[in-house]
């Protein structure tokens, strides 16, 4: 946060979004709708566990 508003670093920032879930201030939000397109298109990756991996 800087001056009341979310500041990404471009550089490194890789749209992941995982900012949206895991902000305890909520800094970062996406509007309702599209949380719900994504929990429709991504929901049933939620039980899926994979390792990492590295691509070159
Ligand atoms: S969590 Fe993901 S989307 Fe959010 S700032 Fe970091 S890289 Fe970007």
């Amino acid at each position: 946060m800087e001056n009341d508003s979310v500041v990404t670093d471009a550089e490194t920032c890789c749209l992941c979004m995982a900012c949206t879930t895991v902000c305890p201030k909520h800094a970062r939000i996406l509007p309702p709708p599209l949380q719900e397109k994504m929990q429709q298109m991504l929901g049933v990756l939620k039980s899926v566990r994979r390792e990492n991996e590295y691509f070159v």
